[in-house]
């Protein structure tokens, strides 16, 4: 193994990750990012961002990555390749294992490692993301307009996706597996009343079909054997995320779902030194830029935790 002492570490590489990076370089921190399994995050398989402020024309997803990466690296952040694959915070300073074989003795780590949709796992929603599959009808949804798209899954995001999407869409079909919603029943009432939303229940999705792009969804429904096609030109997948948190789960404050707990208005977390930004921590806005903001907070937050860690040895 072998061994190295930093600073300042950012574990991801998404909006939050490289915005703490940013902030942190610029404060003479001289921050180390490792990029992770999904370099650039969740937005290097979205298409077009077009509600990032300061792109009036919107930006490409993987392009506004390596914006972001770029900006990071001119104030001096090592951007490097690797996972961390576990980590030890039972003593001070904190420890991470990147790739099994580097050892990291990190002063503040900063945990930006978001958080990944769940698939079906069908080999069509594979082949057609971005070309009309989508997990994010905030990001993808105005690509729609007008058009028909369904959605996938019935807990609160699928509720909320087909609520927007409807007031986009001229019809949302809602894909339902059982015969009742897991939603809460204000969402659920929501989607009910919307007057272009079908919801079609004890429904599967067999395939996504289109060559390039989507253009219907072939479905069963698994009490009378039914099969058909739904002519759609979106498909949007909410059957929820998974926060990329489980090599912390010994350490620190989670909710039920695997959310990494912050301390309210702030980025730390339970242990000290160990601050946590964008999705890691957030199951309910996902948004690039609440990524960033929180990324800038727990860079911030640490600058503050360094210098009060130097105060304390100078006294
Ligand atoms: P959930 O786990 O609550 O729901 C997932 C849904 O997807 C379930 O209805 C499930 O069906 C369905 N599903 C899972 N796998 C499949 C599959 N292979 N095929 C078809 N359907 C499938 O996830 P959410 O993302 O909806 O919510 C996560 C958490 O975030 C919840 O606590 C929720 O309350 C919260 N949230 C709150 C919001 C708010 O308050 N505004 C907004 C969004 C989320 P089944 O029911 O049959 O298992």
């Amino acid at each position: 193994m072998t061994k190295e002492e930093v600073k300042v570490l950012i574990i991801g590489s998404g909006p939050a990750g490289y915005t703490a990076a940013i902030y942190a370089s610029r404060a003479g921190l001289n921050p180390v990012l490792y990029m992770g399994e999904q370099p650039g995050g969740q937005l290097t398989i979205t298409n077009d961002v077009e509600n990032y402020p300061g792109y009036p024309d919107g930006v490409n997803g993987p392009q506004m990555m390596i914006d972001f990466q770029q900006q990071a690296e001119r104030f001096g952040t090592d951007v490097r390749t690797g996972l961390a694959t576990s980590v030890d915070f039972s003593g001070y300073p904190h420890k991470v294992v990147i790739d099994d074989k580097h050892e990291i003795t990190a002063e503040s780590v900063i945990i930006s490692t978001g958080a990944s949709a769940k698939w079906l796992g069908l080999p069509s929603e594979q082949r057609l993301n971005g070309q009309g599959v989508s997990a994010c009808a905030v990001c993808d949804g105005f690509f729609f307009r007008n058009m028909d798209v369904a959605v996938v899954g019935a807990g609160d995001t699928a509720c909320e996706e087909a609520t927007y999407l409807s007031k986009l869409c001229k019809k949302v079909y809602m894909l339902v597996r059982r015969n009742e919603m897991r939603a809460s029943t204000i969402m659920q009432q929501r989607v009910l009343k919307a007057k272009n939303i079908e919801v079609l229940w004890n429904t599967e999705t067999e395939e996504i079909l289109g060559e390039h792009e989507v253009e219907a969804v072939r479905v069963i429904n698994n009490q009378s054997g039914e099969v058909k096609e739904i002519p759609v030109q979106g498909f949007f997948v909410a059957i929820g995320h998974q926060p990329n948190t489980a090599i912390f789960k010994d350490y620190l404050k989670m909710d039920e779902n695997g959310y990494i707990q912050t301390i309210p208005g702030t980025s730390r977390t339970n242990i000290e030194g160990v601050f946590a930004a964008g999705d890691a921590q957030d199951h309910v806005y996902r948004q690039a830029v609440t990524a960033a903001g929180t990324g800038c907070m727990a860079a911030l937050d640490a600058e503050r935790f360094l210098a009060s860690k130097e105060v304390a040895v100078a006294e």
